[in-house]
């Protein structure tokens, strides 16, 4: 394809050969509008498109690019291994220093296996679990994405603390009704779904601070007392960092909470890692407890496997990236999205757009309207109710100035360790011209 093709000739040519011109829904624009961009390179915290425009880039491959695009030391790593060779399909010593990386920095995480996908680390997460307990049914909250095998693909039925419908076609009624699917940030929910189910339950799967639905920070003690009503009840807690693990902190969201007073010193069970700890490659994990993850093949009876799990040239992204990952690079990555954070609000102010900024760590999102701003939005259901139209007109206007943000609103904002002031005054210029689009755009008729 020569370098003259247009990002909406590209986007023809796709649809032709793939199914919706793309492979993973959020990137064809469905919920923005208009032409997906096709990217050809991207560096710090730019990307390119086919046709030469740079963008600041706020989605930053959806978490890996932490360090900012193309980071030299994590380049300079890949190449290393991929002239070492691709793959072994057997051990190879840096499967083991990730392994430690991760063990080291999240403390209840004795063991690590590394897989593929984050869709992955959940799936084996759950089937370890209900090994574990001998027990069958999972527990999830509305709102929360874990990847796309078929029990979590999982929607609330009607009433509370129902057995779920499929969440999409092609997912059998009787593998969703294993999975019982509650209001998020609601222990009296959670307290009734155990005092019905409370012996068939093998865990509780959870967002450690949900950022697929927008970020949706757990209340204060939620997290731990989420815990404590499933250890009470003989459950496992299954903590989903794949988004917010070596993220938000060394230690993740797990971390940023143990080190708060909000914690109580609860101790999650399982933990699924993925996005940064590949650093861009594909590379994610499961961690947890000895005695339930040796449970595993081939020690135990729970089968998993993968030819390319623990990639060399993955695994060496990852390493990398996490060594990139100091205390001073979190410093400066709270800070610049606070800087960000800041102006997108100032300017929705000062054209009067109700809203309100939502926060995990470095991680945020706006989400519109009266209810967001006066109360903030805790659950599934009232981040559906808000003014999600102001979005699109949004989200162009930052588009057209040279911004790439998520092209949904029900994603979170990513900032990398690269942006420095140039990539920054580029949003803040960009900002009071889409505040305006967001307060002249009017609601869908009915
Ligand atoms: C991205 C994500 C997943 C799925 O990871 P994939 O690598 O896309 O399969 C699971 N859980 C959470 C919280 C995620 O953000």
């Amino acid at each position: 394809m020569s370098k003259k093709m247009t990002n909406a000739q590209l986007f023809d040519r796709a649809q032709a050969a793939i199914p919706g011109g793309v492979n993973s829904p959020v990137r064809a624009f469905g919920s923005v509008g208009g032409t997906p961009r096709f990217l050809v390179k991207a560096k710090g915290p730019y990307v390119y498109d086919s046709e030469g425009i740079e963008y600041v880039d706020l989605i930053a491959s959806w978490g890996p690019a932490i360090l900012g695009h193309a980071n030299r030391r994590a380049v300079k790593a890949v190449q290393k291994a991929a002239a070492k060779g691709l793959s072994f399909g057997a051990s190879s010593p840096g499967e083991t220093i990730l392994a430690e990386l991760i063990e080291q920095r999240v403390s209840p995480v004795d063991r690590v296996r590394l897989v593929s996908t984050g869709t992955e680390a959940t799936m084996t997460a759950i089937r370890l679990a209900r090994a574990a307990t001998g027990r069958d049914l999972l527990v999830k909250f509305a709102g929360h994405y874990h990847g796309h095998s078929d029990g979590l693909l999982a929607a609330a039925g009607s009433g509370l603390a129902t057995f779920a419908l499929p969440g999409s076609a092609g997912v059998p009624a009787p593998i969703a009704a294993q999975t019982l699917v509650i209001p998020y940030n609601d222990p009296d929910a959670l307290r009734a779904v155990f005092a019905e189910h409370g012996e068939k339950i093998a865990a509780v799967i959870t967002e450690a601070a949900p950022a697929n639905m927008g970020v949706v920070p757990p209340l204060p003690g939620f997290n731990a007392a989420m815990t404590a009503i499933a250890h009470e009840h003989g459950a496992l807690i299954i903590f989903d960092e794949v988004l917010t693990g070596f993220r938000v902190g060394a230690a993740g969201f797990w971390g940023v909470e143990d080190k708060s007073k909000d914690s109580s010193g609860y101790r999650p069970d399982l933990f699924c890692f993925g996005k940064v700890i590949g650093g861009g490659l594909p590379v994610a994990a499961i961690g947890g407890r000895r005695d339930i993850m040796e449970l595993l093949a081939p020690l135990g009876p729970v089968y998993q496997a993968g030819t390319l799990s623990g990639n060399p040239v993955a695994v060496a992204a990852g390493i990398a990236t996490l060594q990139g990952l100091t205390p001073r690079v979190y410093k400066k990555l709270d800070r610049t999205a606070r800087t960000i954070a800041d102006a997108a609000s100032a300017a929705l102010s000062q054209v009067s757009v109700p809203h309100r900024i939502q926060w995990a760590g470095n991680l945020f999102s706006i989400v519109f309207g009266e209810e967001a701003a006066i109360s903030g939005l805790h659950d599934y259901a009232a981040v559906q109710r808000q003014e999600s139209w102001r979005y699109p007109p949004f989200f162009h206007a930052m588009l057209n100035a040279g911004v790439s943000l998520p092209p949904s609103l029900f994603e979170a904002w990513f900032v990398t360790a690269a942006h420095d002031q140039r990539a920054i005054d580029r949003i803040l210029t960009a900002l009071p011209k889409a505040a305006k689009a967001a307060d002249t755009a009017t609601p869908p008729v009915a």
